[in-house]
């Protein structure tokens, strides 16, 4: 019974030693058939202007110094020949560095549309190809385009996508490109009326070279926008909306600290959508209240938070309120929400008075107790540390570290600044840097536990209100810091310190809290 068997494996044998390698090549060449299909072709891209989208100088706003140094760029590219015939050289090669959002982009089709130009724009993640020297091409062909139909505008976005410094890029496709980008810029002179207009987040990851002389050697900042320029910007995206006689932009620019451009039009647009929902034909000062929290806070999470979540939450936000009530320097607290958004379990929104660029360092100690409050509350309530606090206490180590290390304001290292990447930087000064950065974060803990503890009726009220309605606005603030505290809430800090007479005991509050050490008051006194 054996034998057939034996036999008819035999026959597989030889079928097998013939065939089986066949089979595995053509399966090898109709998968390389079909790699070859599916791969992006690089299909070599038209390059024509593109439309500026009609901006004009009004659409962009808030960034007046901005502006004011392109005009001359505007000017230049309408009339070429004014400039020239005075021997005037003219900027080539303009950088615009800030945050994502701050209208860098905007600001380049403004300068497209002002001055009548042609505008090329492509994003420098898009010469970064598969293959090393299309990036390289890509950009030549860009170049050689855009100088045939000058006056022009090239603009290139993203500029850190082949501008960051070189090194590792194990394809060398990066360097080509970025080559390729320098030859250009050195390559044109005078001749032709081609101003090239870069983008970028991060100036100092940028590869030195580009910033040379004769090409990106004019580099403007594109700041977040100030009081103003928030107020200006929000003007420009409700244009074309209706608002109601009450809608006061001023106040929204005055909760928006922080927000670039293009969050302020996502605001709008949300107010808008809010408005449009209830069916409403105009906006109200509801709608940009509901967007802002969105636009905040992200969108309104659907996870359900558990009871003693919520209280730890409550309380934590009610410790950041309570600390800066408490402290006249630190800006008013605006209102204060638990319910959960995104990322964020609560948050307290601050309503500054003013965008101050200068701080002082009580300011900061202050702002540092304000900080630490939430999880000080915590810890003294329930006796027990989240994870919630992991926001604050960064920005507690970030402030403290910059106040020793770039502001000068430790107790004995005042004098020098100390940059954190300095590696001659004796090991003793390393561990003096930690050491007064630990001192000043103790002082601040130490501060922030005597606030809370020591007024502990208004953390309760504070705290009642919030689970009770989920948000604590100012009016229900000042009610309560009244109530409990007996005086008003501290003075705003446009007014005079003394406004009333009210200021004073509270003050007293947080003069009486002293640091370890005799001698090493962080705050200087
Ligand atoms: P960036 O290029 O700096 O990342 P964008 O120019 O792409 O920012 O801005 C995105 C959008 O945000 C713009 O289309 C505009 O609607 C809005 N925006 C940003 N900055 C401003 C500004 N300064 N003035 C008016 N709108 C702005
Ligand atoms: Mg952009
Ligand atoms: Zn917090």
């Amino acid at each position: 019974m054996s034998a057939p068997i034996a036999l008819s494996y035999q026959a597989f044998e030889d079928w097998a030693v013939i065939w089986l390698p066949i089979i595995f090549m053509a399966l090898i060449a109709v998968v390389l058939v079909y790699m070859l299909r599916f791969m992006p072709r690089t299909k070599p891209q038209e390059i024509k202007p593109q439309s500026s989208d009609s901006i004009s100088w009004d659409d962009v706003a808030g960034v007046e110094e901005a502006k004011d140094e392109l005009r001359e760029v505007v000017e230049f590219l309408r009339d070429p020949k004014r400039f020239k015939k005075l021997g005037a050289k003219v900027p080539k090669g303009i950088l615009l560095h800030g945050p994502p959002g701050t209208g860098k982009t905007l600001l380049a089709k403004a300068v497209a549309h002002e001055s009548n130009a042609q505008f090329f724009a492509q994003s420098a993640s898009s010469f970064v190809e598969m293959f090393a020297g299309l990036g390289a091409a890509r950009i030549r062909r860009l170049f050689r385009i855009a100088r045939k139909q000058a006056p022009a505008i090239v603009f290139i976005d993203e500029l850190d996508a082949v501008g960051a410094t070189r090194g590792n890029d194990v394809s060398g496709e990066k360097d080509q490109t970025l080559n390729q980008l320098l030859v250009e810029l050195d390559g044109f002179g005078g001749g032709d009326d081609l101003v090239v207009i870069a983008a970028s987040n991060l100036l100092d990851k940028l590869d030195p070279a580009l910033l040379r002389p004769g090409r990106f050697d004019r580099q403007i900042f594109v700041s977040p926008p100030d009081l103003k320029g928030r107020q200006q910007i929000l003007r420009v995206h409700t244009r074309h909306k209706p608002l109601r006689d009450d809608v006061d932009l001023g106040l929204i620019s005055r909760q928006t600290s922080g927000l670039t451009g293009a969050d302020l039009a996502n605001l709008c647009n949300e107010a808008a959508i809010f408005a449009g929902r209830e069916r409403r034909d105009v906006l109200l000062t509801q709608d940009f209240q509901a967007a802002l929290e969105r636009v905040v806070a992200g969108m309104q999470s659907r996870r359900v938070i558990t009871d003693h979540e919520k209280r730890l939450v409550a309380y934590h936000e009610a410790g950041h309120a309570l600390c800066s009530e408490l402290l006249p320097s630190v800006e008013k607290v605006h209102r204060i929400s638990i319910i959960p958004r995104g990322r964020a379990l609560g948050y307290t929104l601050n309503l500054p008075e003013e965008d101050r660029y200068l701080k002082t360092k009580e300011e900061l100690l202050d702002y540092l107790v304000v900080l630490l409050g939430g999880r000080v509350t915590e810890h003294l309530v329930f006796g027990q540390i989240t994870t919630g606090a992991s926001d604050d206490l960064k920005k507690v180590h970030e402030i403290s570290r910059s106040m020793v290390t770039d502001y000068g304001m430790g107790t004995e290292l005042q004098s020098k600044q100390l940059p954190a990447a300095d590696y001659s930087m004796a090991d003793a000064t390393r561990r003096r840097i930690d050491e007064e950065q630990q001192f000043i974060t103790d002082h601040a803990h130490r501060r922030a536990l005597k606030l809370v503890s020591g007024h502990r009726s208004l953390l309760e009220a504070f705290a009642a209100t919030l689970l009770n309605s989920e948000v604590l606005e100012r009016g229900d603030i000042e009610r309560l810091v009244a109530e409990h505290e007996g005086v008003q809430p501290s003075p705003s800090r446009l007014e005079p310190l003394n406004a009333g007479g009210t200021g004073k005991p509270r003050i007293a509050a947080v003069e009486g809290t002293e640091p370890a050490g005799p001698a090493r008051d962080p705050s200087g006194a």
